[in-house]
């Protein structure tokens, strides 16, 4: 069981490769968290795997039933990604603001219009 409480930091889509075939569609649909605000309850299986950046993807997942529940890149140590789909019931305010990956994300997965899409990360801000 996973508990998060606190301010989220970010939510998008991503449609990165690792992300299609995890999701199982064309995008996932993640919030970034402060590493702080989540507690786990009973026991995650941990995942590792190069980027094509050079950083190390982890993903955190049930054991038993293989959901993940949460990740964290090396670049971002103080932050997690949560699947906002592990919130099922109780997701109504997820807003995503961005779709990064746009390079790879593929024209049946429709997403809202107004969505601004960035082909790989957003560019850091400027100043
Ligand atoms: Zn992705």
């Amino acid at each position: 069981m996973l508990q998060a409480r606190g301010r989220v930091v970010s939510m998008f889509l991503c449609s990165c490769e690792n992300c299609q075939k995890v999701a199982g569609g064309g995008h996932s649909s993640v919030v970034l968290l402060p590493a702080d605000a989540i507690s786990v309850v009973g026991a995650l299986k941990p995942f590792s795997r190069p980027t094509q950046s050079g950083a190390t993807f982890t993903r955190h997942f049930c054991p038993e039933c293989g959901t993940t529940l949460h990740a964290q890149s090396s670049r971002a140590p103080a932050l997690r990604i949560l699947p906002v789909g592990i919130f099922a019931g109780h997701n109504d305010w997820f807003r995503p603001n961005q779709l990064i990956f746009a390079r790879s994300h593929p024209d049946w997965d429709l997403i809202a219009d107004h969505l601004p899409r960035h082909q790989t990360y957003r560019p850091e801000k400027q100043g």
